[in-house]
């Protein structure tokens, strides 16, 4: 039980330079992930609203952990970074160990 209440809380963000457009990732999470009319994928705030700004990152919902990190798992540009929100350490995506 302890274990489970220190849960870091994470943060997203995408490199849309690398960004395919295939969609796994809005099929995975589609509260957090999103096309703009560009045609790529970028991630939206805890309002539903879409950041447009290349590289933006938002908060992880606690409800959504898993969806986020099976997306930076699959997604084929590997452009979805998962990251401590506090020490910024690659937790999944490019630059973790897994
Ligand atoms: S899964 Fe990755 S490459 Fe595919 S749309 Fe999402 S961010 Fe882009």
């Amino acid at each position: 039980m302890g274990a489970m209440a220190v849960e870091r809380e994470l943060e997203v963000s995408i490199d849309q330079d690398a960004c395919t457009g295939d969609g796994l990732c809005v099929q995975y999470a589609p509260d957090v992930f999103e096309f703009d009319i560009d045609g790529l994928a970028y991630v939206k705030d805890t309002e539903g609203e879409l950041l447009t700004t290349a590289g933006s990152q938002v908060r992880v919902p606690e409800r959504l952990r898993l969806d986020i990190v099976n997306a930076a798992h699959d997604c084929p540009g590997e452009c979805i970074y998962v990251r401590d929100l506090a020490s910024k350490e690659p937790v999944a995506g490019p630059g973790a160990d897994d």
